[in-house]
């Protein structure tokens, strides 16, 4: 059987981008707990947040989470998904977690150039390089708690998908 693989990590750090390439380069189907959520209810995150506030959107994150979670498939999630014990238990209990692991420089000018890919309004309303360095602090050990294993993201997609296949030691479709 192969095992649920899910990526975790801050805005920014590629969940969706090496996710893709990831699940391609294994053969998996891959799944996006942001976009389960768009399918689902046809709202975006930022909608979703303004009519249910937070705590809504937690709730339905789970809910996602469980939706997607399947043997053979790579999972990217949403950036907050680990603020919730349970869905690192759950993470945890089903499949190997992978922490893409940049710094907040790093996925702060990857958000600026693209803000157009990013419907997640930020939690702070200040500059978004601000917000990362706050981010980090706040969910890097996080991040490093529910993860099987932690993965360098500061390097090309093709490098950081090739390091999750040697460091698991995956087959290649
Ligand atoms: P996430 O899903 O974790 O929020 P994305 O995969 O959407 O991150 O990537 C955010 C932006 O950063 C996109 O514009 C993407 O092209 C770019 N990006 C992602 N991973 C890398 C990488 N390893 N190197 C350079 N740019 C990247
Ligand atoms: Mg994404």
């Amino acid at each position: 059987m192969s095992l649920p693989l899910y990526l975790v990590g801050a805005r920014g750090c590629g969940k969706t981008t090496v996710g893709q390439a990831l699940a391609d380069a294994l053969g998996y189907a891959f799944s996006d707990t942001d976009h389960h959520l768009w399918q689902t209810t046809q709202r975006t995150v930022a909608e979703i947040v303004a009519q249910e506030g937070w705590e809504g959107f937690r709730q339905r994150e789970s809910l996602s989470l469980q939706a997607v979670t399947a043997s053979g498939t790579v999972i990217a999630t949403g950036g907050g998904m680990v603020l919730a014990g349970s869905n690192c238990q759950f993470m945890r209990d089903h499949g190997r977690v992978i922490y893409l692991r940049a710094e907040a420089g790093v996925l702060a000018a990857r958000l600026e150039a693209y803000p157009e890919q990013d419907q997640r309004p930020t939690l702070t309303g200040r500059p978004v390089a601000d917000e990362m360095v706050e981010v980090l602090a706040a969910r890097d050990a996080l991040y490093q708690q529910v993860s099987h294993y932690v993965i360098n993201a500061m390097q090309h997609p093709v490098n950081v998908v090739n390091d999750i296949i040697t460091l698991l030691s995956l087959a290649r479709a």
